[in-house]
């Protein structure tokens, strides 16, 4: 598919979550495919792997985790999506061209990801294929998001824990093990610098809304502003964005 991948539109280039490496959110790409792949065609992935790699022996599993995520993303929030999306999975750093190996970007408008598939086949691994997936399919499902906190935060947000512990539980103990050091969620949703502890208390906080109230007031929110969050977030769940930050502080610490 890359032949016909006129340009890439960057968006800011930002951490996903709990200690994983770059996650960015190109619009178009990826830009470089070589013809050295092998290709297994699932449910809802088309997985692109190295011929001998580690990805090619794991592919089978890999695939039934990505549909299993496929499927908790849209049963979270509710949205529909009937693309198949295009995985790239390189076997290192070096032969993606990204930062380390584990490290990946998301094409929404390509509908594909491409990411570094090193040993071993663990949570983190997991949780940054989890993370571009989840990029492309929230953007197609649900526009354009307004914010990293939206962008970054939901795509790490909806985690399926049924192959390997990286949902909720994880967020809220992550969160709570934070104290003074959690950013607050104004800043989260102001933007600007940007990383993977600011992806995953984005993340958090998203979660426990959508433990609360349901996907809903979430979708409502996904293509806002930074500065029409807080007054609509009000609205929603008629709450105050401190106060609601106060209860989710006080969840995750329970
Ligand atoms: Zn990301």
């Amino acid at each position: 598919m890359a032949g016909r991948l006129l340009r890439r539109v960057a968006l800011a280039c930002l951490g996903p979550a709990l200690m994983l490496g770059l996650g960015c959110n190109n619009i178009l790409g990826p830009s470089k495919v070589d013809a050295n792949w092998r290709s297994y065609p699932g449910l809802h992935f088309m997985l692109y792997v190295r011929p001998g790699s580690f990805a090619e022996t794991n592919q089978a599993l890999l695939a039934a985790v990505l549909d299993d995520q496929f499927a908790t993303t849209l049963a979270r929030l509710e949205i529909a999506y009937g693309g198949r999306i295009s995985v790239f999975l390189y076997d290192s750093a070096a032969d993606a061209s990204l930062d380390s190996d584990r490290s990946g970007m998301g094409y929404p408008d390509t509908e594909a990801i491409r990411a570094t598939c090193a040993p071993p086949l663990d949570e983190s691994l997991v949780r940054l294929l989890a993370h571009e997936s989840n990029h492309v399919i929230q953007r197609n499902a649900m526009g354009l998001p307004g914010t990293s906190f939206m962008s970054e935060g939901l795509a790490s947000a909806v985690m399926s824990a049924r192959f390997y512990p990286i949902g909720n539980d994880r967020l809220w103990a992550w969160t709570a093990s934070r104290g003074a050091a959690l950013p607050a969620v104004s800043t989260l949703i102001a933007g600007g610098a940007w990383d993977g502890d600011d992806t995953t208390a984005s993340a958090s906080f998203l979660a426990y809304l959508l433990d609360r109230a349901g996907p809903a007031p979430i979708r409502q929110m996904y293509q806002l502003r930074s500065e029409d969050l807080p007054a609509r977030m009000r609205t929603l769940y008629g709450r105050s964005l401190e106060d609601l930050e106060r209860d989710w502080r006080a969840f995750c610490g329970k």
